[in-house]
C-alpha cells in the first residue's frame, strides 16, 4: 500500500521531522498540535528546514513551495485524521497522555487506519490495548534528527497483526528510511544499548574519571564514535535520557539501568542539553 494521506499528531521536533520527511516524500500531511502557539509557528520552521535540504542537495527542486503545499497545521484532532490512511503520533513520552490520545484517534481516525506510536520506551501492547484496533497499532520509532538519520525501528506489539507489519515497514521504505522490525521491549533495539552507554559516561563524569571533553574525545578517537556520550545526551535531551533510564529500569528491574543521580540533577535544574542553552556543555544563543 502506497501511503497518500498522513495525520502527524504533535508538532514539536520529531513531529516537524517527520512531517518533512513525508512532504518530501510525496505524500499530504496534515499535522495537529495542543499548543496554538507550535501550530503558528510550525510551518516557517519547518520551510526553513526544507530550504536547508534543498542548499545542501538532500531535497531536490529550487523551492520549499511545492513540498509545503502539501501541510496543512490545525488545532483540531477531528479534522486532522478523518481522512488519513495512516496516524503517527509524536507527543511527549508521557504514558497516561500518549494512552488518553491514542483512545482519541481509535475513535476519530478511519476504521482500520494504522495507528503509530513514535515512543522511545514506552510499552506499544498497553497503547494497542487503549484501542479497539490493537492488531493495527505498532510503533514507529525514528531517529532525531528524522530527515538525515535512516533508521527507523517499526515495533510489533503483541496484538500487531502480520499484514500491519508488512505495511509499516513499507511505509517507512516508501520515506526513504532503513526500517528494521524489532520486538515490545523496554527501549526497543537502540536506547537499550544507547542510554546504558549515555548513563555510564556520567557516572563516570560524576566519579571524577575525566571531565566531560575528555570522556567524549575518548570515545569518539577511541571507539569511532561520531559524537561523544555526553555531547549527544545534551543533543537527545536529558530529560529524555532520564525519562528512558527510568522505563528501562522500572520495566526490566535491572539495577544496571538506575539513572545515575547527576543526570536526575540536572534535570531538575532544567539543564536539560541544547533545548535549553545548556547541559553538560553551554550553548550560547545565536544572535
Ligand atoms: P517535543 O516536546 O519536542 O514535542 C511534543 C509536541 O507535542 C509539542 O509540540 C507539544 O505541544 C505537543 N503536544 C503535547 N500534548 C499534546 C497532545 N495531547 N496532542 C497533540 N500534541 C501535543 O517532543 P519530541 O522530542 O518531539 O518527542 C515526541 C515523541 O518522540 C516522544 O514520545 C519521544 O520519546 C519520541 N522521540 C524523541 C526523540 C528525540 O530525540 N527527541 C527521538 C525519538 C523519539
Amino acid at each position: 500500500m502506497i501511503v497518500e494521506r498522513l495525520a502527524v499528531i504533535g508538532a514539536g521536533t520529531m513531529g516537524r521531522g517527520i512531517i518533512e520527511v513525508a512532504a518530501t516524500h510525496g505524500v499530504m500531511v496534515r499535522a495537529y498540535d495542543i499548543n496554538d502557539d507550535v501550530c503558528a509557528k510550525a510551518a516557517a520552521t519547518l520551510r526553513t528546514s526544507i530550504e536547508r535540504g534543498i542548499k545542501r542537495g538532500k531535497v531536490s527542486g529550487g523551492s520549499a513551495d511545492p513540498y509545503m503545499q502539501r501541510v496543512t497545521f490545525s488545532c483540531d484532532l477531528a479534522e486532522t485524521v478523518c481522512d488519513a490512511q495512516f496516524v503517527i503520533e509524536a507527543i511527549p513520552e508521557i504514558q497516561e497522555l500518549k494512552l488518553k490520545t491514542i483512545g482519541e484517534l481509535d475513535r476519530l481516525a478511519p476504521a482500520g487506519v494504522v495507528l503509530a506510536s513514535n515512543t522511545s520506551s514506552l510499552s506499544i501492547t498497553k497503547l494497542a490495548a487503549a484501542t479497539g484496533r490493537p492488531e493495527r497499532v505498532v510503533g514507529m520509532h525514528f531517529f532525531n534528527p528524522v530527515p538525515v538519520m535512516a533508521p527507523v525501528e517499526i515495533v510489533r506489539a503483541e496484538q500487531t497483526s502480520e499484514i500491519t507489519m508488512t505495511e509499516t515497514l513499507e511505509f517507512g521504505r516508501q520515506l526513504g528510511k532503513e526500517a528494521f522490525a524489532v520486538a515490545d521491549v523496554p527501549g526497543f533495539a537502540v536506547n537499550r544499548i544507547l542510554m546504558p552507554l549515555i548513563n555510564e559516561a556520567v557516572f563516570a563524569l560524576q566519579e571524577g574519571v575525566a571531565d566531560a571533553r575528555t570522556i567524549d574525545s575518548l570515545m569518539k578517537l577511541g571507539c569511532n564514535h561520531p559524537m561523544g556520550p555526553l555531547e549527544l545526551a545534551d543533543f537527545v535531551g536529558l530529560d529524555v535520557c532520564l525519562w528512558i533510564l527510568q522505563v528501562l529500569h522500572r520495566e526490566l528491574g535491572d539495577p544496571k539501568f538506575r539513572p545515575c543521580p547527576l543526570l536526575a540533577r540536572k534535570v531538575d535544574a532544567k539543564h536539560l542539553g541544547r533545548k535549553t542553552g545548556r547541559g553538560f556543555y553551554e550553548y550560547p544563543r545565536k544572535e
